[in-house]
């Protein structure tokens, strides 16, 4: 396939590389000027989109999504389909389907999860939101950056899968964190809260898979002095699209609410940021009621 790619950042530039070692031909653009392995570099994003089967977008946000595909769609041919992988708000992934559709595009809504080293080794998830027709034409592609694609329902719908589990994802974190400060102060040994918490009614990923408490469980980014891994300004984000979202659909959620408070305060008024978000747990291991 001709594939555009927009967004050759962290995730983006692997993504990229992946498929042009698949054989695909790429051509690759990034404001910043960054690039990928096998990728063409071109000058905007619109050359990129010129005459490319699918162009895939991986972007910081909503907004620069929004004005990306405000750039793009035009250049785009009929048919063709517009596959964003950023993480960004329901509203922002609505809003350029429609105006995809309007221009006979095809367009679909397909964040990812797996962060970095999923995005290096072609091991992502992706939820996807959109047409059939869509999905068919893109799943040759996810089977080269991923293991896994959800077709999740009508645009949109990928986004909000994602939310909901980070949120999810969110919430049990501190909850593990919050279990081991308190383990600490009773006594407990962390490998002994491991072995229990993880194979009882306690367990999660952020326990089993991605433990906060160093020298316990599978290596995770507590082993190496909480570098992300996956950093807790980027929960943040992910938390604040969650809440946003349960604000428009009118759904009450105190964890997630309460979650959302509490990385907002490691990350902007405490050292939080640049840490990975599992660095709850020695913020809270430090603290008392008080
Ligand atoms: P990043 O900041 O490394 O990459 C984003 C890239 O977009 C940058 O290189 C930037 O220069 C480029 N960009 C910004 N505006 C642009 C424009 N107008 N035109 C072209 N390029 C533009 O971020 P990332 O870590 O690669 O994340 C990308 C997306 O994936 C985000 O939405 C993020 O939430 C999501 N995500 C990230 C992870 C992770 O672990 N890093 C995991 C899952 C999902």
């Amino acid at each position: 396939m001709n594939i555009g790619f927009i967004g050759l950042g962290n995730m983006g530039a692997p993504m990229a590389a992946n498929l042009a070692a698949a054989g695909h031909a790429v051509k690759g653009f990034d404001v910043a000027g960054t690039t990928a392995e096998g990728v063409t570099q071109v000058a905007t994003a619109a050359e990129a989109a010129t005459g490319a089967d699918v162009v895939i977008t991986m972007l910081p946000n909503g907004e620069i999504l929004r004005s990306v595909a405000a750039d793009i769609i035009s250049h785009m041919s009929k048919g063709a389909v517009l596959l964003d992988c950023s993480t960004v708000d329901v509203g922002s992934a609505r809003a350029v389907a429609e105006l995809a559709s309007a221009a006979d595009v095809g367009v679909l809504d397909a964040p990812v999860s797996g962060g970095i080293g999923g995005a290096a080794g072609g091991t992502l998830t992706f939820m996807v939101g959109g047409s059939p027709e869509a999905f068919a034409t893109a799943k040759p592609l996810f089977d080269i950056m991923g293991q896994k694609a959800v077709h999740c329902g009508a645009s949109g719908s990928g986004q909000a899968a994602k939310i909901c589990n980070n949120m999810i994802l969110g919430v049990t974190m501190i909850a593990t964190c919050e279990a081991f400060a308190l383990a600490d102060k009773l006594g407990l040994s962390r490998e002994a809260m491991f072995d229990v918490v993880s194979t009882s009614s306690g367990y999660s990923w952020s326990m089993n898979a991605y433990c906060p408490a160093p020298g316990v469980g599978p290596q995770s980014p507590a082993d190496n002095g909480y570098l992300p891994g996956f950093a807790a300004d980027l929960m943040l984000k992910d938390l604040r699209l969650s809440q946003q979202a349960a604000e428009a659909a009118d759904a009450d959620t105190p964890l997630g609410q309460a979650a959302t408070e509490l990385y907002r305060t490691f990350v902007e008024d405490e050292d939080g940021s640049g840490k990975d978000f599992s660095a709850m747990l020695p913020r809270l291991e430090k603290r008392g009621r008080g």
